[in-house]
């Protein structure tokens, strides 16, 4: 257990509430920031490290990785404190000030909070396989963190839709075979992948598609997979001989604790003034993905704007008595920076 006192308490270290603590820190607030993962990068982080994006401004492509990496460089000169691999469980107002929880016993006094939660706690679909947590994390996984990992394996992709084809396509260069298991003949990728899944399946290459057939079973001991069994409707079964599972039948999200924080929600997110994006609670905000108002976008860059309009607004709580000069970054420079 710990208790601190700070400024500003960010719920949520992906890209936009990583972006928060630099907005915030550029008006001298200084921020806690707490995240439910162990790594920093909230969904580009545990969703699509070694993707490129396109269209963050100023980087015509980058990994998701590597934005991760920069905001952090960025936000290290104002010192933030995080605390990881815990989840907040409460947010209590505290007089004019806000006391947040987590799950490890941490305890955040703070007169400001910043919501960047994204999708909350959001995690993969399992599929409803006997066994499956023996291996989940050993030999099954829901997301690829480094395609090198798989070099040489024999692979069972589950699913049928964009990442299952995306993650095909991409590991058909460097694994020994790929199973790509689907429950119907029909995928539901974009159209050119799935002319590219069936040219692979095709050719004399590692990609074998296994349709129409779900999965029914594991074999394998101490976590170590040996083979993935499925079967039709019909009740016909095949024995895939593979030592890793992809399963990609899409993410579940759901708010998790913040939707008993007495907050106002709009369809599973956060209810933003667009103006400032605070919510229905004084001193609370919500950025990011997390966030809604009219014409809300789900993209990295509205969340870039949202964190320094919140933090703007928040300038006047944490400095009640220091008017808020604006200034550039240009002109007022960066700690460590000349
Ligand atoms: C495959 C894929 C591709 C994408 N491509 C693009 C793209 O090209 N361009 C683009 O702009 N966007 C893209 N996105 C969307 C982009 O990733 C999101 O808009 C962005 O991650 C939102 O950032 P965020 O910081 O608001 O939330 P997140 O990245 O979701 O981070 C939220 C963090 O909050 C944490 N959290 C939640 N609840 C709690 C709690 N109670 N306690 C502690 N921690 C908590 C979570 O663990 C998470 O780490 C893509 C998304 C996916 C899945």
């Amino acid at each position: 257990m710990s208790d601190h006192t700070t400024d500003i308490a960010i719920v949520g270290a992906g890209p936009v509430g990583l972006f928060a603590i630099f907005e915030c820190g550029m008006l001298k607030m200084r921020c806690h920031v707490i995240d439910a993962l162990e790594a920093l990068g909230g969904q580009c982080a545990a969703l699509y490290p070694e993707k490129p994006i396109y269209d963050i401004p100023g980087f015509p492509e980058i990994r998701a990785d590597r934005i991760v990496e920069h905001l952090a460089e960025q936000a290290a000169p104002f010192d933030p404190v995080y605390h990881l691999g815990q989840q907040v469980s409460a947010l209590t107002p505290k007089g004019e000030r806000w006391l947040v929880e987590t799950s490890a016993g941490t305890r955040i006094d703070a007169r400001a909070v910043i919501v960047a939660a994204g999708g909350g706690a959001f995690g993969a679909n399992r599929p409803p396989l006997p066994r499956l947590a023996e291996f989940e994390g050993h030999s099954v996984f829901y997301l690829v963190k480094r395609r090198e990992d798989f070099r040489g394996k024999r692979i069972v992709i589950a699913g049928g839709g964009d990442s299952a084809l995306d993650w095909v396509l991409s590991l058909a260069e460097l694994a020994e075979k790929i199973y790509v298991v689907h429950r119907r003949p029909k995928f539901r990728g974009t159209p050119d992948s799935v002319a590219r899944l069936h040219a692979l399946a095709e050719n004399d290459g590692p990609v074998e598609l296994v349709v129409p057939y779900q999965l029914s079973g594991l074999e394998g001991e101490g976590g170590r997979l040996e083979a993935v069994t499925v079967k039709t409707l019909e009740g016909e079964t095949r024995r895939l001989d593979a030592e890793i599972l992809l399963p990609f039948f899409g993410l579940s999200m759901n708010l998790g604790p913040i939707a008993d924080w007495g907050l106002a929600l709009d369809h599973g997110q956060v209810a933003v003034d667009p103006t400032n994006c605070q919510t229905s609670a004084p001193g609370v905000f919500a950025v990011g993905d997390i966030a809604s108002y009219p014409g809300k976008l789900k993209l990295i860059l509205c969340g870039f704007s949202e964190a320094a309009m919140a933090a703007h607004a928040i300038y006047g709580l944490v400095h009640p008595d220091q008017a808020l000069h604006w200034e550039y970054s240009t002109t007022k420079g960066v700690p460590g920076h000349k």
